[in-house]
């Protein structure tokens, strides 16, 4: 019997990890949670894992309190975490916990040599070098989770050997924003962008959908998962979300992956790869879509997308500090803090704060996630 830990179990991917774990009969060896001692209190109970784990401690004193009549083991902090994610009993660790936060406990996995789920793009996003260097030295493979990576993994199975492949086409949704202009952006809130027409996922990727910075975020998780050239990935709007991306081939054959737009697919492939079992999504009625449109992404209203490509050509830190950037952003967008239009300029502005190194480690990553979100702030008090 396979045997998982879920890193970020009471998220939009953690649930739905549980319940295609369920649905398979996989053991749980652990569960992790950023303070949502509630949630995590119930799967534990449902789920009998070995270990827990809270990052923030009093909820974690909370949790311990709630479990004492089980036997699980609640650890807190990112140590707790990581120790977690190297669970001894499980084969197969997916990472579902949101941002850079996820970061450690990717390389916790990695290093336990376990096989990587990998939901969790910001750490691939902001670590790609140093995460795709110790997987390969490991030997331990990163299944992708991400819809669209997900999708693109799907069509090279079977790639030739030779160098056939041409292009990656990530497709995007383009967020609840698609066709509007500048001006009608001026004045969106929070609760605007997180009407997404498609997904329902968590609200900092929600955010992340309607800026289109997630797009940009996904084309950096591309080049590092497929190790292609960031020219080789290619981004079209594809308002149905039923082709979930393509991969082109040097004779202009084009590959895609369809299916209904839930994240139970991509989960379940990760999991059971390279075999395929029942999941619990529905069929596609192709003549009930009717048709499936593709348009030129907007890059002047959508400038983040942009901001991601430049930076992965940069190289070197430029990724983790956008990111970080973003993620700063992000969370002041939701609180109100930020206005919708501004948010490409600030993310520019924060992500110049950081320092230029081509090669890096954790800590180095970490230090330059300070130093950008603390400069995103004083942008923002400067403005104010
Ligand atoms: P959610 O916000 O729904 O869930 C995030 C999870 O991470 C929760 O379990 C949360 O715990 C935990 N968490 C948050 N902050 C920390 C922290 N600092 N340390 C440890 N744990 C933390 O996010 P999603 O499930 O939507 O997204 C998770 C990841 O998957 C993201 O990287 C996202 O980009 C990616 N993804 C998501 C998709 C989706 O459909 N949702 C699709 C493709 C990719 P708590 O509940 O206690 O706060
Ligand atoms: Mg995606």
């Amino acid at each position: 019997m396979k045997t998982i830990a879920i890193l970020g179990s009471t998220g939009s991917i953690g649930t739905q990890s549980i319940d295609v774990a369920q649905k398979r009969g996989y053991k749980v060896a652990a569960l992790t949670a950023h303070s949502n001692a509630e949630l995590l209190e119930r799967q534990a109970r449902l789920l009998k894992p070995e270990k827990v784990a809270l990052y923030d401690e009093n909820a974690a004193k909370d949790l311990k309190i709630k479990l004492r009549d089980t036997n699980v083991e609640v650890l807190s902090g990112m140590q707790g975490i990581c120790e977690c994610a190297a669970v001894s009993s499980a084969d197969t660790v997916i990472n579902s916990i949101v941002g850079m936060a996820g970061l450690r406990p990717t390389l916790a996995v990695i290093n336990a040599g376990k096989q990587l789920a990998l939901a969790n793009k910001e750490s691939l996003v902001a670590g790609g070098k140093l995460v795709t260097e110790s997987a390969r030295k490991n030997g331990v493979p990163i299944l992708p989770v991400d819809s669209e990576h997900s999708a693109i993994f799907q069509c090279l199975q079977g790639k030739p050997s030779n160098r056939a492949l041409k292009k990656i086409i990530l497709t995007a949704s383009g967020g609840p924003f698609f066709g509007k202009t500048k001006s009608e952006l001026e004045n969106v809130t929070a609760a605007d962008a997180l009407k997404h027409p498609n997904w329902s996922m968590g609200a900092k990727i929600t955010i992340d959908s309607a800026t289109m910075f997630n797009k940009g975020l996904e084309l950096i998780e591309a080049v590092w998962l497929f190790g292609v050239e960031p020219s080789m990935v290619d981004i079209v709007v594809h308002r149905e979300s039923i082709v979930h991306s393509m991969v082109e081939y040097d004779d202009n054959a084009v590959i895609a992956q369809l299916g209904l737009p839930d994240m139970r697919i991509p989960i379940q492939y990760a999991l059971t790869y390279p075999e395929r079992y029942a999941s619990p999504v529905e069929e596609i009625d192709f003549a009930s879509v009717a048709k499936l449109t593709f348009y030129k992404p907007d890059y002047d209203t959508f400038r983040c997308i942009n901001i991601c490509r430049s930076a992965i050509d940069k190289g070197g830190l430029a990724p983790a500090a956008v990111n970080s950037a973003n993620e700063e952003i992000n969370r002041l967008f939701r609180e109100g803090k930020v206005r919708f239009n501004d948010i490409p300029d600030l993310i520019t502005e924060g992500a110049s704060a950081a320092p230029n190194m081509e090669s890096y480690t954790a800590d180095d990553i970490d230090e330059t996630d300070k130093v950008v979100r603390s400069a995103v702030l004083s942008a923002i008090s400067r403005k104010d």
